[in-house]
């Protein structure tokens, strides 16, 4: 990911630090972890169920293809997999020059799309890139989280007959900086996608555009992001509520730059689902130590649960 508006107060970083959950990290394949108890809602009979020990393994191929900056070999071999993750799926791929310091970098976003019954389109996306150039930094949870979990996501939505929006998941490429983080020198990936899909119209049926950065870290702590839509805010908390699982959600509030601010401008609800909390004093965040001991199959499917729920209230409402 991204950088953010203002710099945390240190104060506010420590208190998380040290009111940090205990639970247990990892999770045995042998013995599932306890699900929350739907008590509130009977909805999840309905929902296809997140697999966070998949996702992770999804995470665990990625990372080991190396570090998958624009141009590296890690980057070709990353689009060749979801090619082949995604080769049942209605998959888009939309290719395009970035003009960046270093010069013209050739970017590609990928879309998988699932139709619905109803009018309209849920966008789930993240990025897939690496910080540039960096050879020593293999991105697990960043941006290894968010590419594994939206094919989880895929391969729950695969085959399946949605009574709802459309959802589409999308693959960002070129979020991080090639130089350093400014308007200009970020977000390559997501700033193309919403110019092109404002000129083809396609912005007009998005409904709400949720974006996942960093939701692997086993102390999952999901920040409530000050740049995103207020009420779509309030439905993700509703959906993290029903599941039990509102402890790990918006504990604090934070400005994020991260690929939705320019769907955020043009006036599509948008929610940045981050953890921006990733080892002491968010250390391990563009370190070497971003890697994959760090991930628990849990935080995969806590994540992945609610985005679920957040589409099934949106459907209804
Ligand atoms: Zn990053």
């Amino acid at each position: 990911m991204m950088s953010f508006t203002h710099p945390a107060p240190l104060a506010l970083l420590l208190t998380l630090a040290f009111s940090a959950c205990t639970r247990s990290p990892n999770v045995s394949a042998a013995e599932p972890a306890p699900q929350a108890a739907p008590v509130a809602s009977p909805a999840p009979a309905a929902l296809p169920h997140v697999d966070g020990q998949r996702a992770l393994q999804y995470t665990r191929e990625v990372v080991a293809l190396g570090p998958r900056y624009p141009g590296s070999p890690g980057h070709a071999k990353t689009e060749a997999y979801l090619r082949r993750q995604l080769k049942a799926d209605n998959l888009q791929e939309d290719t395009f020059t970035a003009t960046t310091p270093a010069g013209h970098l050739r970017m590609t976003n990928f879309i998988a799309k699932f139709p619905g019954s109803k009018d309209g389109i849920i966008v789930v996306a993240g990025h897939y890139e690496t910080l540039y150039e960096r050879k020593d930094f293999v991105g697990a949870n960043d941006a290894g989280s968010s590419t594994g979990l939206l094919l989880e996501l895929a391969h729950q939505l695969r085959g399946r007959k949605l009574d709802g929006y459309s959802v589409w998941l999308a693959w960002f490429d070129g979020e991080e900086a090639i130089r350093q983080w400014s308007e200009s020198d970020s977000i390559y990936g997501s700033k193309h996608l919403a110019a092109k899909w404002q000129r083809d119209g396609t912005l007009k049926k998005i409904k709400a555009f949720l974006l996942l950065d960093m939701v692997g870290d086993a102390d999952l702590n999901i920040d409530r992001d000050a740049n995103s839509t207020p009420w779509l805010e309030d439905v993700i908390y509703k959906a993290a509520a029903d599941l039990g699982h509102q402890g790990h959600f918006f504990a604090r509030s934070l400005p994020m730059e991260d690929d939705h601010m320019p769907f955020a401008r043009v006036g599509v609800p948008v929610a940045d689902l981050i953890d921006f909390n990733y080892g002491p004093n968010n250390s391990y965040w563009h370190s070497p130590q971003d890697t994959l001991d760090k991930l628990s199959p849990q935080s995969f499917q806590i994540v992945g649960s609610v985005v679920l729920e957040t589409i099934r209230l949106l459907n209804q409402g």
